[in-house]
């Protein structure tokens, strides 16, 4: 399979109000007791200006903006796209009024509705958009939330004239700083024996290679191990959300789906853990991210064991262009699909749940989106990075910082059959020591469906300032 390219997409009529409620709306749910304060760009006579620098760019159908400038905040060079006086300082303090010099709505716009995604005409072999196309890559930032730093200089400047301090959104019965979301793909249950048992072969050593084929027609696989991942997760006081392939074999492009046959037996297992507080979602084969009837069908079968409503495509098969159609038809509640293959940190440049932008309907789309910041296979692979088991911590920590700072979840994927303690690369514990962090940082552990549940809850009425 090789890289594809797609043509360009036609461009869309998207006016600056829309933008402008597409990313206030984030900024509400970021900080829930924000109050009544006007913001917007100066026709409107806000009381929080944006001088306006996107000119006709979200009039055409380019990915990219120009080069971003990049301004100190909170102590980060922080990059500032569509930031037409470079040398004005960022805040203008008026009386009961600010004017912010850069447009950090259209940045902000820019990055979590994920434009560059849909306008680009890159895929990788797998049809994903490329952390190679991205402007994360280009410039360098795909670990810091740059929406949330654009956030918080929206915050400063509501605190100002509204003369109240905001406070980024609190997590679980602890009111905790911020989330973690713990979850496992299982695409494996029955393969551990395979590559020791081929090496064995291939090293003729015959005796150990007539143990391990004994071991595997006798004994249940080293991968066979959801309990085992539950109890694992169970540790910290977290729960596991499991991310369950019903398709077993390979798909038409030859991708491997699951390695295990669906059963009743393993819908009785799926059914204890759910009833043990663990939570079952739906992991989508190859091509149900365009295929609404296939992706239906999936989660059918899964029906019976009690399912919370969420989703992630297996190999984060994600198409920018029509996988929001296929979910406008589904019932699901939340994804987790998005992040980078290839790097760990921020595909949308944001450490919080959003509500991705649909560019064909124009608008927010319904289901919540959680994305991932860390999946196992990321951390040391042939294709993606290769740390040292001891350079994976030290290398998550400032991410799991940021997120720390502005309320945000972590998302962690640990596939179970990294839980296997023959894997000492990212294995059981490479994830403990992640799981240790995250406690010792005073996560809240929730699984998905208790994140779209606090995210979704009524808000408090906004409060006017006098
Ligand atoms: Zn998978």
């Amino acid at each position: 399979m090789a890289a594809a390219s797609l043509p360009p997409a036609a461009p869309v009529t998207l006016s600056a109000e829309v933008r402008l409620g597409y990313v206030l709306k984030h900024f509400r749910l970021a900080y829930p007791d924000c109050p009544d304060v006007r913001i917007g760009y100066a026709d409107a006579q806000p009381q929080v200006e944006i001088a306006a620098g996107s000119g006709d760019f979200f009039a055409g159908n380019t990915p990219y903006p120009a080069a971003p400038n990049w301004r100190e905040w909170l102590g980060r060079q922080v990059p500032f796209f569509f930031d037409d006086a470079p040398s004005t300082p960022l805040l203008l303090f008026q009386e009961n009024k600010v004017i912010i010099a850069a447009d950090i709505i259209a940045a902000a716009f820019y990055l979590l509705s994920g434009w560059q995604e849909y306008f680009s005409t890159e895929r990788d072999r797998h049809r994903r958009f490329p952390y190679a196309a991205s402007v994360q890559k280009q410039y360098d930032f795909v670990t810091l939330p740059v929406v949330n730093y654009y956030f918080d200089v929206l915050k400063t400047a509501v605190e100002y004239v509204s003369g109240r301090p905001l406070r980024p959104r609190r997590w679980g019965q602890q009111q905790a700083n911020f989330a973690a979301f713990i979850s496992h793909d299982i695409d494996n249950l029955r393969s551990a024996w395979k590559a020791p048992t081929k090496a064995a072969f291939q090293q003729r050593q015959f005796g150990l290679f007539g143990k391990l084929l004994w071991q595997h027609f006798t004994q249940p696989d080293a991968w066979d191990n959801l309990e085992d991942v539950a109890a694992a997760t169970a540790q910290y006081g977290a729960r596991s959300t499991f991310f369950i392939l019903p398709t077993h074999g390979r798909a038409s492009d030859g991708t491997p789906n699951a390695d295990y046959p669906h059963s009743i037996q393993l819908l009785q297992r799926l059914h204890k853990l759910s009833e043990a507080g663990c939570e079952i979602n739906l992991h989508g084969s190859i091509g149900t991210a365009l295929d609404e009837w296939q992706l239906g069908y999936e989660n059918g079968l899964l029906e019976r064991v009690g399912l919370s409503g969420g989703l992630r495509f297996h190999y984060l098969r994600w198409d920018a262009r029509r996988t929001f159609a296929v979910l406008s038809e589904s019932d699901f509640v939340f994804d987790s699909t998005l992040c980078f293959a290839e790097h760990f940190g921020f595909r949308h440049s944001y450490c919080l749940p959003f509500y991705p932008f649909d560019f064909t309907s124009e608008r927010a789309t319904d289901f919540l989106e959680i994305p991932l910041n860390v999946m196992d296979a990321t951390l040391h692979h042939p294709n993606y990075l290769r740390l040292a088991p001891e350079e994976i911590l030290p290398a998550l920590t400032p991410v799991f910082a940021e997120i720390k700072r502005f309320g945000g979840v972590a998302s962690v994927l640990w596939h179970n059959e990294n839980f296997d303690p023959n894997n000492t690369q990212t294995g059981p514990r490479q994830f403990h020591e992640i799981m240790r962090h995250l406690q010792q940082q005073g996560a809240a552990f929730q699984t998905g469906r208790e994140i779209w549940e606090a995210y979704t809850a009524e808000p408090a009425a906004p409060t006017h300032n006098s």
